[in-house]
This record gives C-alpha cells, structure tokens and sequence, in this order.
C-alpha cells in the first residue's frame, strides 16, 4: 500500500555493508525504499541469499511490498591486481596490459588482463578507459598477447580496475560462465528481476531470458545499457528495448563508451522509446554520489534527480550511495523528497501517450481510456485488477497526477509492479465473488488502507473472466458511499 505521501517514482537501492548495518535496511523500507538491487559482482551467493531473506522478512513485517533485482556482473573487463596495491601513471608513461603478467605481480610498466581476448580486440590508435574513464590510455600496438600503451590521461591505477574501450568494439559475450551460475542463484532467491550487463543486441537478451526461464525464473529482465553498440542505431536500441521487460540507463559504463556528453540526450531519448514500446526504464549511477560522504546532496545531483524524473523515468538508481554510504536511509529520503516535488511539475503530470493511435488490443484501449477520464474528472485514485500487472504497466506509460493500485491476489506481480511509476501493489482475493460483491470489497479495501472516503469517486477497471491475463475489458466509476 502507498505509504509515504504517494510518490510516484520508484527507488532502487543497492544492498551492501552499510545497508548491514543494524536497524539500516528497517529504516529504509521505512523511508519508502522500492527495490533492492543485489549486485553479483561482489560478495558470494550465501550473502546475497541472506540479503534478500532479511529484505523479504521485513517487507511482510511493515506490509509493504519490495521488489527484489539481481544483478549480474557481465563481462566486465578487469586488469589483476598490482604487488604492491596500486601505481602511479604520469602522462606519456609507457605501460601494458598483458595476459601473460601473473595476477598479483603487476608494476609500475605491466599489469595482468582478466579478458583473455582484449589483445585481438584493439589496434593502434584505439583509446582504453580504465577505472571508468579517469585514467587514459593509447594503444601503441599488440605484441602477441600484450597491449602495448601510452598513458594520455596518467593518476593512480590499483587493483582489479576495470577497463572500456572509447568507442565500443570489444568482443566479450553478455553472459560470463559465473553470471550463467548467478542466474541459478537468483532463481534460488526468487527474485522479481534479473538484470543482464552489456548486452549488445535483443539475442543477448533473449537468451538471458531462455536461461532464466530453465533455471525456473519467470521474472522480468532489465537490460542496462552500457555499451556503444547498444546505442549505436535506432533498431538495435529497439531490439533491445522489445526484448526486455525493463531498460536501465547505465551511464557509468555508457558514458565511459560513448562520452559523457552524450549521456543527457541518450538518456532522454531511452525513457521516451521505452515508454512508447511499454516499457520501464531505471535512470542509473551516480545520481546522489557525494552522498556516499556528505549528509546533503550536491545542487546539481538534486538537478539530477529531478531532470530524470521530468524525463519520465520510472525508478531511478542508488549504487554506492547505499551500499558503502554514511547513511542509506537518509539518501533514500532525500531523493524521495525531490523525486515528490519534481512530480508536481505540469511536464511530470501531462501526457500524449498514444493520443494519436489506433489500438490493437482490448485491455490496452481499457488502460488508455481509463487514464483519460481519470486526468479529465476528480477521481481519487484509479484501482486496476489485474493478473499480470500489464494493466497497470499500460496505464503507468501515461503521465499522471493519479495513483494507480494495483490490485491483485497474486505476490509475484505485487512485487514486480513495485518498479512501475505510480502503481502501488495491493493484495486482495475475489475468489468466489460476483461482480457486485467484487465492486463492494474493492471500495471497502481502499477505504480501510484509506485510499478514498465517502464523496470520493474510484474508477475501476476489470475484466469479465478473472483470472485471465490480458482479460481488461471493463471500466466503472464509482462512488464511495
Ligand atoms: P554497474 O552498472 O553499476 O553495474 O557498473 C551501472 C552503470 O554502468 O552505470
Ligand atoms: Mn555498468
């Protein structure tokens, strides 16, 4: 049930040794937390495990919903590690990444590699990026399986960086060997979304789905993009899109591909596609970094924050913030706070979804309709039964001012439709109800969660067949006595 003053868009925060921390994740879930994120590139499958146990139990204890999205590590490229932890590179320092350096043993000239393939990858000329893009490097030329460079952006290089190239072109596959045993993982755990890194095309994706469904995950798949290829043409970015159930705007490794001053314009034009092909989108990195430190965020974060939400954004993302920060609970605050305020501006509140478009299918027309006469007359809220939660999801690609509750008998979609802008999960059963009783326990369940009171008018949509996905062919307004 909506809790904290009805804000629309959804939190995800990632767990890690600071959400640990006694009473913290309590406090979170208190502070309107959404969706944990259980980030596979640290930690071992026992911690995750426990992780999402804890979050689960405490979410039934306050009787809130919380989504929980696995994410796996991808293949993302790694130099070793150095032998005495880190080094200093000067601009125009000689350096190489090498297969063949032993994984401890890198130097002030050589460092390991844990992409066996990024020696047949790169040619002279190409530009490497390493610890998201703060250092630089030129390669001179490959020698066997040695990276021959020059530092064109020198500062301090440690252990087990990671390392993208300008422009994108590297080989890896999305889905690494381990990422193939998280994914049992994440079935094991049940989760309600499983996040696939780099993917490069819809096959990516699909296949990601195909091992998620044998492993016995039906969950949905968000698909963050992050590398240049993704990018690259409208129907590659499509692919992707209609592939997956959720698109995540990756701009750490995005921007490190691509350039950071493409990120705003990509950005905006991932939320406008995703929304238009029915699909969630997760605004990602960096958006409350010095929070990991300071207890206010910077002006320009608060700008962030806000932007993405007037960009449409369904969720946005804390990474480190959460994780490692001084205090996860206050970010999680702090950002619901400007996320509530950025969503009373008009351009957070209109919409021309779909207003010149013929539809095709019964329950979206329901959806639209619905969204229409909520936005035209003062209804209080727009309560939507549904199997699948696609209802809702159709609806929520509409800007509104108007919450929408998702109600539904089923746990699974209670939990997924955490992630939608403006659906809050309801639990009720209708088993063995008439209509007329349906009608009655659906107005007597929003007033006693004192969503509506008498005067209030509700618009309702069904479908005649419950129990039938895709089954929305009715919608009523009604008045609470
Ligand atoms: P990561 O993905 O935090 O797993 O790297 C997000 C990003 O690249 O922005
Ligand atoms: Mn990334």
């Amino acid at each position: 049930m909506p809790s904290t003053g009805l804000r629309r868009t959804k939190i995800v925060a990632t767990l890690g040794p600071a959400t640990d921390r006694e009473g913290e994740l309590e406090r979170m879930i208190k502070c309107g937390l959404d969706v944990v994120r259980i980030n596979m590139s640290h930690g071992n499958p026992e911690e995750h495990k426990a992780r999402a146990q804890k979050v689960r139990d405490l979410a039934a204890k306050y009787d809130r919903e919380v989504g929980v999205l696995v994410d796996l590590q991808g293949p993302k490229i790694r130099i070793t590690r150095f032998a005495e932890d880190k080094i200093f590179l000067n601009t125009g320092d000689k350096f190489a990444l090498d297969n063949n350096v032993e994984k401890n043993a890198g130097n002030q000239y050589e460092v390991g590699l844990t992409y066996k393939n990024l020696p047949y990858d790169v040619k002279p000329g190409d530009k490497l990026l390493l610890d998201d893009g703060r250092l630089v490097f030129q390669v001179d030329n490959v020698e066997g399986e040695r990276v021959n460079t020059t530092v064109v952006v020198g500062g301090t290089l440690s252990n087990n960086k990671g390392i993208n190239l300008a422009g994108g072109g590297l080989s890896a596959a999305a889905l690494t060997d381990k990422d193939k045993e998280d994914i049992i993982t994440a079935a094991e755990m049940d989760a309600d979304y499983l996040a696939l890194s780099f993917p490069r095309s819809a096959e990516d994706v699909e296949y990601c789905r195909s091992l998620a469904q044998k492993a016995g995950l039906n969950c949905a798949i968000v698909s963050k993009v992050e590398r240049a290829e993704a990018v690259a043409d409208d129907a590659t970015l499509d692919g992707i899109i209609l592939a997956s159930d959720v698109i995540m705007i990756a701009r750490g490794d995005l921007g490190v591909e691509v350039g950071d001053a493409q990120l705003p314009a990509l950005q905006k034009k991932m939320i406008k596609r995703s929304r238009q092909l029915n699909r969630v989108t997760i605004t990602a990195t960096q958006m409350m970094e010095t929070m990991i430190e300071n207890a206010i965020p910077t002006r320009a974060e608060v700008f962030d924050v806000a932007n993405a939400v007037m960009d449409g954004t369904d969720a946005v993302m804390l990474s480190g913030e959460t994780a490692t920060g001084r205090s996860p609970s206050l970010v999680i605050e702090t950002m619901g706070r400007i996320c509530f305020e950025a969503e009373k501006q008009r351009t957070a509140r209109e919409s021309t979804h779909r207003i010149d478009e013929m539809f095709t299918a019964i329950d979206e027309t329901i959806a639209m309709s619905a969204m229409y006469a909520a936005n035209h007359l003062d209804v209080k809220c727009i309560a939507a039964l549904t199997e699948s939660g696609n209802t809702a999801l159709l609806m929520s690609r509409i800007s509104s001012g108007k919450p929408i509750i998702a109600l539904t008998p089923h746990l699974a979609t209670r939990r997924k439709v955490t992630l939608y802008r403006g659906v809050y999960p309801s639990s009720i059963n209708y088993d063995g109800m008439d209509d007329n009783a349906v009608r009655a326990s659906t107005v007597q369940h929003l007033k006693y969660h004192g969503l509506v009171q008498a005067g209030d008018l509700i618009l309702f949509t069904r479908g005649e067949n419950r129990g039938l996905m895709g089954g929305t062919n009715m919608m009523e307004i009604i008045k609470v006595e």
